[in-house]
């Protein structure tokens, strides 16, 4: 048995790998920084902030603000499907929630209207929207990759996807709480009234409603529709076009700011008058940083588009994590917490800031994009300013 100390048995485990030369190796000069229990390599591949955090995040811990939509369970539909990130699964992420949707070719994300206020951002594909609005007024039109639409709360809408191949978009809704499964669904209310009520309202027989779905469609796969120009004119009827500009064509305008180191594009109520949340569309380019800031007047969601990044958000009580985001991936800052996104990968890092503001506002120590090679500091972009 006396063979079998303590010091004899970590010497047998690490002449079993080869040496200690090898360990320490493996994990650089700090012995310490080794983890042969069980992992999952692929995730703690990316989290390498998470695996061996920077010595300067704090050893008491920041509350996770990060979760990436692969967890997130799936509703699938002949037609689409519908995934969504809330307080539920990121308990720091109290204002805003998020859900993210695809529709096939002729998927129809069924009418239906809600408490929050919609945004959203297109990710694949074409769709066309629908809205009416507060006079009865409608509003039709086609979106593509990067357009915005934004649904006040209460105005009823569906969303379509078109050919080839439907689409993919990303809503976020002004509400942590927010459940895409707890809309408002015009067949789900007409099957709870009454047929007689049904049929004093709309002055047709009980009869008209006997074909009524008993459950909810949510999601659902029809025809492909035909021309905007004749969807336009449908919808219209006898009220006509809402005046209200419900859509946003994001690639549209220049960039709000540009240096070598990426751009950003900032909508909102400035120059997308219906919307009361605000969006920063960030590209950093390989080597950039997004530098240290923090928002006065919101909190901060975030949905990461492409490539791979790292945030340390700074908080109160001398507090700090670092956590590592990629495509996919949903952050969240509360309002005030100084932090900055660094591009680690050697592709664009594109990202979405979104905020439950009319206007966005940030206050940065210098400039909105920065390179890290020290030497290469840029020019300040256009008046210099932080907002535009
Ligand atoms: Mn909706
Ligand atoms: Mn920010």
């Amino acid at each position: 048995m006396s063979a079998f100390t303590r010091r004899n048995f970590i010497g047998t485990a690490a002449a079993a790998v080869g040496s200690f030369a090898t360990l320490q190796k493996i994990a650089g000069a700090d012995r310490s920084k080794s983890d042969p229990g069980p992992g999952s390599p692929p995730l703690d591949g990316q989290n390498p902030d998470s695996m061996w955090p920077p010595g300067t995040d704090s050893k008491s811990l920041v509350q996770n603000f990060k979760y990436p939509f692969s967890f997130a369970n799936k509703r699938t539909y002949e037609g689409g499907w519908s995934r969504e990130v809330t307080v539920r699964e990121l308990p720091v992420s109290k204002t805003l929630a998020g859900v993210n949707m695809r529709l096939t070719a002729g998927g129809v994300r069924e009418l239906h209207w809600h408490t929050s206020a919609e945004w959203a951002i297109m990710l694949y594909g074409t769709a066309r929207i629908t809205a009416i609005d507060a006079d009865g007024k409608s509003f039709v039109a086609d979106v593509k990759k990067n357009d915005l639409w934004f649904f006040p709360s209460g105005i009823p809408h569906s969303i379509q996807g078109l050919n080839p191949d439907g689409c993919e978009f990303m809503l976020v809704f002004d509400d942590g709480n927010f459940s895409e499964s707890e809309t408002v669904l015009l067949s789900d209310s007409m099957a709870h009234l009454p047929r007689e009520v049904l049929s004093k309202n709309f002055g047709v027989g009980e009869q008209a409603f006997a074909n009524l779905p008993k459950q909810e469609l949510f999601i659902f796969q029809t025809d492909v529709p035909g021309r905007l120009e004749d969807d336009q004119k449908v919808a219209a009827g006898a009220l006509g076009k809402s005046p209200t500009d419900f859509a946003f064509r994001t690639m549209e305008m220049p960039p709000t700011k540009q240096t070598k180191s990426g751009e950003v594009r900032i909508v909102d109520s400035r120059n997308f008058e219906v919307s009361t949340t605000a969006m920063a569309l960030v590209t950093v380019h390989p080597g950039g940083l997004r530098e240290l800031h923090w928002h006065p007047n919101a909190d901060e969601w975030q949905y990461y588009i492409s490539g791979k990044g790292r945030m340390t958000v700074v908080a109160t009580g001398n507090k700090a994590r670092t956590m590592d985001f990629q495509e996919g991936d949903v952050g969240y800052i509360e309002k005030t917490l100084l932090h900055y996104i660094e591009n680690t990968g050697d592709t664009d890092l594109v990202f979405i800031e979104m905020f439950k503001a009319d206007h966005y506002q940030d206050l940065s120590f210098s400039e909105w994009l920065a390179h890290t090679m020290a030497g290469s500091h840029t020019a300040r972009a256009g008046d210099g300013s932080p907002e535009h």
